[in-house]
């Protein structure tokens, strides 16, 4: 039986977290292999770095190097402090050298921003060890992740990544030893690509799809996967159980407890996810899996993805020309811009996008100007409502009681998404008035 166990930058933020971790790893039955985030705050700061670069390159290293030597002085000293300094101190030149790379590479941002996951690592495999388990500290590299695609939106390269697994982990794991890998990145031409920001769950389901993994763990700082987002929804509760296809939605549009990408290599090998709470490890959590089981309410969880816009294209019988329609979203595409929902009209195709990537469309579609498009009008600053709920497409009077609520709280739907999913139904309000909408069919239609 092999448990992939994922700790997120929060499980892993202090001495104390790293410490309550290692005992959750080894009071877990079977074989281990940990996939682990930065310390929490580590991955911002790198980005700091990045994004306002200064020269003080000592001075970045020195502050990095603070955060992780204050944790491990409360866990190490004598012999397996002066081990895991050397170990420690080998990282720290690397991150240096990264450093003095140059800032103009596509992938440097990658480079940087991938650093922390090499510490954290190193830090619970350390723990492990003191503990008197033999662990070892794998970064992707030395664990085999393949990665392709563009910049800081990597995706793992499956086949390549389970050949690269079956050399380096598995023998590992043959041992008894534990693997702990970093998550986060993978290695492409022999460089880092990151998979998104919050991407060790996508690098944890790649790793126990690589190894055919009996069950993946993603360990957090919630009970589970809740029905909606506890910050915003306080009387948001745990889901005990839901299928690899609701996750999926939730997760894409918004659910932050899981990355978007977490379910497919998981879901194509049939390897059941638990979504678990490292501070209460005696809770069973949320499992994941493809047994579908009738929750009593209308709704099981709604999401929100925010800072959208609506982005609608005017050209006269566009229906009548699906080569206009093709040529709009494949100017759309040229630039891996990612379309949540369209719609359609006679005359009028629109998308919902991400605010941020408004210009690059608008300038891409400008590329088309022969092609008579009339108007490109923007609708920025609106979120995307996500409900999911059994059967949602069957049952009849779903979307009047789900947009009665939505009246009640007062907002205007600016656009709807419903069919293509059986499980979920999605709609576009504006962005100043989403909490209020998911607070009232919380209220509704779980709580
Ligand atoms: P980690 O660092 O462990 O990866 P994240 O911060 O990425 O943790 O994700 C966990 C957080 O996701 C929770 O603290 C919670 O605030 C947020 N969250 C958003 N939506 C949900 C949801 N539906 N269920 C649970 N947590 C959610
Ligand atoms: N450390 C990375 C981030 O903060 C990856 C992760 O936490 O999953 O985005
Ligand atoms: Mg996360």
């Amino acid at each position: 039986m092999i448990t992939v166990m994922k700790f997120g930058g929060t499980s892993v933020g202090s001495a104390e977290a790293i410490q309550r971790v290692a005992n959750i790893i080894i009071n877990t039955e079977g074989d281990k292999v940990v996939v682990a985030s930065a310390m929490s705050g580590i991955t911002n700061f790198l980005v700091g770095v990045v994004d306002n670069p200064t020269k003080d390159v000592d001075a970045i290293v020195e502050q990095f190097a603070n955060k992780h030597l204050m944790a491990a002085e409360q866990m190490f000293d004598g012999e397996i402090m002066a081990e895991f300094r050397k170990e420690f101190d080998i990282r720290l030149e690397k991150f240096k050298e990264a450093l003095q790379e140059n800032p103009g590479d596509p992938y440097y941002k990658d480079l940087i921003t991938s650093q922390g996951e090499r510490f954290s690592t190193l830090m619970l495999a350390f723990y492990l060890k003191k503990m008197g388990h033999e662990a070892v500290a794998l970064t992707a590299e030395t664990a085999g992740i393949c990665a392709v695609g563009l910049p800081l939106s990597g995706s793992a390269d499956l086949i390549a990544t389970e050949n690269g697994m079956s050399m380096k982990v598995a023998p590992v794991l043959d041992k008894g030893i534990i693997p702990v890998i970093t998550g986060f990145y993978g290695i492409k031409d022999g460089v880092p690509l990151t998979f998104g920001r919050g991407g060790s769950d996508y690098s944890a389901a790649v790793v126990a799809n690589a190894l055919n993994a009996d069950m993946l763990e993603i360990w957090t700082d919630v009970d589970g996967f809740m029905t909606s987002d506890p910050r915003f929804i306080k009387s948001a509760i745990k889901i005990d159980e839901m299928t690899f296809g609701e996750a999926a939605e939730l997760a894409y549009f918004g659910a932050k407890v899981l990355h978007p990408r977490t379910i497919e290599p998981v879901r194509v090998k049939h390897i059941p996810l638990k979504v678990r709470n490292s501070f209460k490890p005696q809770e069973p959590g949320t499992l994941i899996h493809n047994i579908k089981k009738k929750g009593k309410s209308l709704l099981k969880s709604v999401a929100t993805k925010n800072d959208l816009a609506i982005i609608t294209v005017s050209s006269a019988e566009l229906a009548y020309r699906p080569e206009m329609m093709a040529a709009i979203i494949g100017k759309i595409a040229e630039s891996n811009i990612i379309i949540y929902s369209i719609s359609t009209s006679l005359s009028t195709i629109a998308m919902v996008i991400d605010n941020a990537d408004v210009s690059t469309v608008i300038k891409k579609l400008n590329e088309l100007s022969g092609k008579n498009i009339e108007r490109i009008d923007v609708n920025n600053n609106v979120s995307l409502v996500c409900c999911v709920g059994d059967d949602l497409l069957s049952k009849c009077g779903v979307s009047g009681d789900i947009f009665t609520a939505v009246k009640e709280a007062g907002a205007n739907v600016e656009m709807i998404s419903e069919g293509a999913s059986d499980v979920c139904l999605n709609f576009i309000v504006p962005m100043d008035k989403v909490m209020d909408v998911v607070g009232a069919l919380h209220d509704k239609y779980i709580g």
